[in-house]
């Protein structure tokens, strides 16, 4: 693997993000000989670490996710990590932190090239882009940026950020990352859809009566309560992870799998969804907060949670596209905290079809994501001893040492940012048809919020959520595959 020589700077690199997940990323890239010789990385924070006491934490955090390591790989990998304490607020602050990235690109021949990693919390965004902006803190090589969620709070935050963001980088060089698309099963989305006859043919809107994502976490709010109440499940789910699934199965099929190819097609799609109506979101929506239980708090009892709020724990609601493969087809989704357990899961529902055996099953495909990867079609056959027809699943599983080898989302995206790869990020013109559907939802809600009768229904923790998204349906005909 060819060695990308970089300065990357991390901003929150004391955080949970940069702990959990980015620092072994790095360091698995780093095995793979990715990163090298040639890279360091600047960890910032507020507090005043010293270089040591980062690159303890940063092997802190690979002992933490990996079962052997190289001691000797893991010293000189982390000989490559520098601390620089930094408040993201304070321009003069901005200064030391270009005069670092230079020394460090000229210590280890980086030829220019910068990595800004944004790993805070999002209000301070817009303030890191400027300052890298009106600093000069961009090198003289490649300048990429990568974003995380959310990006925005509506359509107007996301445009005001953007602007921001877009001052400094090109498009082309804006990585505005969501994890989902890192995740196996949600890459192996396309390829099951257009590399196989049997389901490329049956992808239409003749074959397919509706599709159904549930993104479904067994946790609660824990620590986050303050931040979640002003967000909420259709912000932090659906306009990102639950959109980038929908898109990716109901899209035309790109004319070959070049980012550009695949994103164009995305754009086609998006320019044919159908925003929602108040009366639509009235019909079609539906939004919960979970109950106490013996041993957990409700929804509004939790630190730092208005006891009046109406953010919501769960929403289910439907999406559908006027033009594509599935045009017209409805797109149920629901995702929610507090859930019987932690499950993300497609389910696609084909048409019945006229037999003379009567009674025969649907054939669903599942795509279960989390906690398993795994894909199967419930198919009809004959029983053995008596008359009649039984259902059973064709699977497309993988090994437990298959499965092993699966890298972690965010170590393929890592890998994607580096060798200039955006494929698997969300470009700008989608974000914007994400925010325009998320806010018609917000903006009936909080119409129906002033009115006598706001409709956030309440629902006992740890089960499938408020039985009113079973009312969803277009028809009595359809119901949750998973329950
Ligand atoms: P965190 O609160 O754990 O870390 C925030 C970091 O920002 C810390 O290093 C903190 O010291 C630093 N910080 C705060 N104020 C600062 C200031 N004024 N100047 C300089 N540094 C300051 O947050 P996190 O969980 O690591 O999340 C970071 C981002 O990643 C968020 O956008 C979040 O939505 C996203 N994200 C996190 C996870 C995760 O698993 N933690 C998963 C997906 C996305």
């Amino acid at each position: 693997m060819k060695n990308i020589p970089v300065v990357m700077i991390i901003f929150g690199g004391s955080g949970d993000l940069a702990h959990r997940k980015l620092y072994p990323a790095l360091f698995n890239l780093y095995e793979q000989g990715l990163i090298h010789d040639n890279f360091a990385v600047i960890g910032t924070a507020r507090r005043p670490w010293s270089h040591e006491y980062l690159r303890e934490q940063v092997g802190d955090a690979v002992h933490e996710t990996h079962d052997q390591v190289n001691e000797n790989d893991l010293k000189d990998f982390a000989s490559h990590f520098y601390y620089q304490s930094h408040d993201v607020t304070n321009v003069e602050h901005y200064v030391t932190l270009k005069k670092l990235a230079q020394e460090l690109d000229d210590r280890y021949c980086a030829h220019g090239n910068r990595l800004f990693y944004m790993a805070m919390a999002p209000r301070f965004f817009g303030t890191i882009a400027t300052h890298i902006n009106d600093q000069h803190l961009t090198g003289s090589g490649f300048n990429r940026i990568v974003v995380e969620k959310p990006f925005g709070h509506d359509l107007a935050s996301a445009e005001e950020l953007n602007k921001e963001i877009t001052a400094s980088f090109d498009e082309d060089d804006i990585f505005r990352i969501d994890h989902y698309l890192g995740k196996e099963m949600v890459q192996n989305i396309m390829p099951m859809r257009f590399s196989n006859p049997l389901i490329k043919n049956i992808w239409s809107s003749e074959y397919i009566k509706n599709i159904q994502v549930t993104l479904a976490e067994r946790l609660g709010v824990e620590a986050r309560g303050g931040y979640y109440d002003t967000s909420g499940a259709l912000r932090d789910m659906v306009q990102n992870h639950i959109f980038q699934i929908i898109t990716l199965l109901a899209m035309p099929e790109p004319k070959d799998i070049a980012s550009t190819s695949i994103h164009q097609a995305k754009q086609d799609l998006l320019n044919s969804l159908i925003i929602p109506s108040p009366e639509d979101v009235k019909k079609d929506f539906v939004r919960g907060q979970y109950l106490g239980s013996d041993t957990t708090f409700a929804y509004k009892q939790e630190p730092n949670v208005d006891p009046n709020s109406m953010t919501e724990t769960f929403v289910a609601g439907k999406v559908k596209f006027k033009k594509g493969p599935i045009a017209g087809v409805p797109i149920y989704f629901r995702t929610g905290k507090e859930f019987k357990e932690k499950k993300n899961r497609i389910d696609i529902v084909l048409k019945h079809i006229n037999n003379p055996y009567g009674q025969a099953h649907s054939n669903n495909i599942t795509i279960e994501i989390d906690p398993t990867s795994k894909i199967y079609i419930t198919i009809n056959g004959k029983k053995i001893d008596v008359p009649g027809i039984r259902r059973e699943d064709l699977t497309y599983a993988f090994s437990k040492e298959e499965m092993a080898k699966v890298p972690d989302g965010y170590e393929r995206l890592l890998h994607d940012v580096f060798v200039n790869d955006s494929t698997n990020f969300t470009h700008w013109s989608e974000l914007k048809r994400y925010w325009e559907f998320i806010d018609a939802v917000e903006e009936a809600w909080q119409i129906e919020n002033k009115s006598d009768n706001p409709n956030v229904v309440q629902y006992l923790p740890y089960r499938m959520g408020p039985k009113e998204a079973n009312n969803i349906f277009e028809s009595p005909t359809e119901h949750w595959i998973y329950e």
